[in-house]
Parts: C-alpha cells; sequence; structure tokens
C-alpha cells in the first residue's frame, strides 16, 4: 500500500484498536444470523415476560446465541435483548462470560453470593462508598462473612496476615485505581496472592472502563462493572455486569442472576449496548480532556495538590504506565482553604454539573466528603485522606479549552474567599 495512505489510515485509528469489537464483537458476532432475522442494524428491544413453547418443557429457540444455549421460557431467565448486551459486553472486556445486573451495586450483591458462610473477604480500604456500605452494614452483621479492609501497597505484611488472621479468605476485592484518590493496586500481583492461598480475585473496573484497563489479562478471576458510568456513559442508565472467563463462575453467576432476579430491563440493555459503541471514541476524548485539565490544575494557585495516575507527579505513575492503556478522565485534587472554598468552586462551576456519579460524556465535579463518601465513617475519610477540601472530576468531552475556562473562573472565585 501507498505508505502516505497507510499513515492517513493509522491516523485514524486511535491508540486501541477496540472499535470493532465494541461495535460487532468478536467471532460469536453474527448480526445476519438466526437471531436477528429482519436484518435490523440494531438488535431490537424485546420485551416480552414470556415465550411460548412447542411442547411442555420446551424452550424457544435455543439456538439463538443470546439465550446462551437454553432457549427463551421467562424473560428474568432470559431475554433477548439482555442476552445481545451481555454478549457484547463479554467481547469488550476480553472475558468469555459476562452477566447483567440491575446495577453495579446489584452486580457486586451478585459476586458476594458466589461466597459460603464463613468466608472472609479482603477489601481495598477505600473502596467505593456503596460497596463499602453494603460489606459493613449488610453482608457484616447478618452473613457470617468477614470483611479486612487493607492496603494493598503492604502485600508481604497481607501474604503474611493469610497465613493467620486473613486465612479463610475466598476472595479479594479490589479497585484500581480507587475513588476517590486514584490509589493504584498492582493487579498481577494481587491476583497471583488470592491464587496462592486459594483465593479469588474481584476487580471493580469502573473507573478504567474496559478501553484502559483489562483485569483478566492480569489474572483477575472476576471483573465487576458500574455500567451506569462509561460503558453506558450517558448519565441514563443505572445498570452492572460481571465478567469472568471461568465457566464455573459463569454458570453460578447466572443461577444467582435468575435466582435473585436483579436484572436490567430490555430498554436499559438496549441503551447500554448503544453506549457501548462509542466507548472508545469517549474514553480517548474524555481522558485528553482531562490530561490537560491535571497538567492546568497542578500550576493554579488555588490548588494544593493534584491527583491523577497520568502526571508524573503520581507516586504510581509507572505503575499506571505499566498496567493500564490510558490513564482515565477522573481527576481528584485538593483546592486551597477548605470546606468554604470547596463549596464555593463547585457553586461557581457552569459547565460541569455539581452532581455526584461520573463516566458521562457530561462533565461532573463533586466533594466526596459531602457527598458520594459522606457514609464512610469520617475516621475513616480522615485515614484516606478525604478531607473537606478534596474535589472530584469526573471529566466529560466538552471542550477542553471551555472546561478549562470553568475550572479557572470558579478557583479564582474560591480563593477570592480565602
Ligand atoms: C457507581 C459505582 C458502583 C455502583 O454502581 P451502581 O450502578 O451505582 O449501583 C460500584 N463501583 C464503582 C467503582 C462505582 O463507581
Amino acid at each position: 500500500m501507498d505508505p502516505d495512505i497507510e499513515k492517513v489510515i493509522k491516523a485514524a485509528d486511535p491508540y486501541r484498536l477496540t472499535g470493532t469489537r465494541y461495535l460487532h464483537g468478536t467471532d460469536h458476532f453474527d448480526n445476519t444470523g438466526v437471531h436477528n432475522p429482519t436484518g435490523a442494524v440494531v438488535y431490537p428491544i424485546s420485551l416480552a415476560t414470556t415465550f411460548r413453547q412447542k411442547s411442555p418443557g420446551v424452550p424457544t429457540n435455543v439456538n439463538d446465541p443470546n439465550s446462551f444455549g437454553v432457549g427463551y421460557e421467562y424473560s428474568r431467565t432470559g431475554n433477548p435483548t439482555r442476552g445481545e448486551f451481555e454478549r457484547a459486553m463479554a467481547s469488550a472486556e476480553s472475558a468469555r462470560y459476562c452477566c447483567a445486573f440491575a446495577s453495579g451495586s446489584s452486580a457486586v450483591t451478585s459476586v458476594i453470593h458466589l461466597l459460603e458462610s464463613g468466608s472472609n473477604v479482603l477489601c481495598i480500604d477505600d473502596v467505593y462508598g456503596g460497596t463499602q456500605r453494603y460489606f459493613r452494614k449488610i453482608v457484616s452483621p447478618s452473613m457470617n462473612i468477614h470483611f479486612s479492609f487493607v492496603d494493598f501497597d503492604n502485600i508481604d505484611e497481607i501474604r503474611e496476615k493469610m497465613k493467620g488472621s486473613y486465612k479463610n479468605t475466598k476472595l479479594i476485592w479490589l479497585e484500581s485505581p480507587t475513588n476517590p484518590t486514584l490509589k493504584l493496586s498492582d493487579i498481577r500481583q494481587i491476583a497471583n496472592l488470592a491464587h496462592d492461598n486459594g483465593a479469588i480475585l474481584a476487580v471493580d473496573n469502573t473507573f478504567c472502563s474496559p478501553y484502559f484497563q483489562s483485569p483478566l489479562e492480569l489474572g483477575a478471576d472476576i471483573v465487576v462493572h458500574s455500567v451506569t458510568k462509561y460503558i453506558n456513559g450517558h448519565s441514563d442508565v443505572v445498570s452492572g455486569v460481571v465478567c469472568t472467563n471461568s465457566l464455573n463462575l459463569s454458570d453460578r453467576l447466572r443461577f444467582i442472576q435468575n435466582g435473585m432476579g436483579a436484572v436490567p430491563s430490555p430498554f436499559d440493555c438496549f441503551l447500554a449496548h448503544r453506549g457501548l459503541k462509542t466507548l472508545h471514541i469517549r474514553m480517548e476524548a474524555s481522558s485528553r480532556n482531562a490530561y490537560a485539565i491535571a497538567l492546568f490544575l497542578e500550576k493554579h494557585e488555588g490548588v494544593n495538590k493534584v491527583l491523577y495516575p497520568g502526571l508524573p507527579s503520581h507516586p504510581q505513575h509507572e505503575l499506571a504506565k505499566r498496567q493500564q492503556h490510558g490513564y482515565g478522565s477522573m481527576i481528584t485534587f485538593y483546592c486551597k482553604g477548605s470546606r468554604k472554598q470547596a463549596a464555593i468552586f463547585l457553586e461557581q462551576l457552569k459547565v460541569f454539573s455539581l452532581a455526584e456519579s461520573l463516566g458521562a460524556v457530561e462533565s461532573l465535579a463533586e466533594s466526596p466528603s459531602l457527598m458520594t463518601h459522606a457514609s464512610v465513617p469520617e475516621e475513616e475519610r480522615k485515614k484516606l485522606g478525604i478531607d473537606d477540601s478534596l474535589i472530584r472530576l469526573s471529566v466529560g468531552i466538552e471542550s477542553c479549552s471551555d472546561l478549562i475556562k470553568d475550572i479557572d473562573n470558579a478557583l479564582k472565585a474560591a480563593i477570592e474567599s480565602v
């Protein structure tokens, strides 16, 4: 091929070639197949709750790949639109299997239901606030499952303790980077630690999305996503998924999915699947914006400290380079002053919305100590460095210069009040 044309083709592709996979899935994907007989290029929303049987106990259409070989009977158990999304998500995460749930939180719940009574779970100490609340306040008091919240920086110490006080650990629960302090953990090292001790590793990959991190390739057994965030990406669906390469885990998760019934609606699956198709484009655009904003914040007189894995000042920048395919679009920073200045900053923003959640096309800003992490005990927050001057940004895909102007104006207003 003409080398000039080759150059243009190369420039048309982003850094990771995931676009075809996100749009069409991998090998098993075939939109001309029996499961989509009209040839519609967008898979239909199937609202039926029940499916006609030819003979008692003989399900419909066992050949439909979206039914995973068991056909359709009842929509909680199996739904064509959900199956289509699950297969697309499995492809996106380079997993063999995926189960979709009604929320990221119910995806977390389903993983905990894999455990037997008496199990111990090692969980990263600054795990997502809602996950922490579920572990501490719902599972711990009633299910005879014990949680130890640890910092995986001290891996040798944890390895020692797994012979003693952490002995019956069956599951290690990790987020990397964490929320909101963007602390990284070495996934490969912790997967080895888990496997050496008869445990499995689950990674909540919400912050990176499948585009920027592949935990299964690093040795994790389970990947969880809040689809509500980057995968759907448009602030209009609450949903979650669990992905794995293990047939055994997948069979058990599917049993739990049906038995507990926390399934997403067909319409939510349709929207989330539509979101997935532009994941690569959105992640590229928002992380480019975030990198520029992080550099800008680091030099701003109204800022004490910026946490962003893409900055050389981030203590785990090298790990981020090695482990992630990119740095993502979450930024956390400490503004000068305290609660009052943080509040002024957040109130003055005009392009960023002052709102919880993250991972959407719109830029969002929030105060973890007053909003997303208010349910984390204050003492715990202090230990994790979540004080009232901490601000979390979820950078979207607006024009970068507008976002920077917005931040600059709001920061100036905040400094004036110091
Ligand atoms: C939002 C979030 C969850 C919970 O997901 P929902 O869809 O809100 O139930 C879990 N983990 C992380 C990292 C999240 O950001």
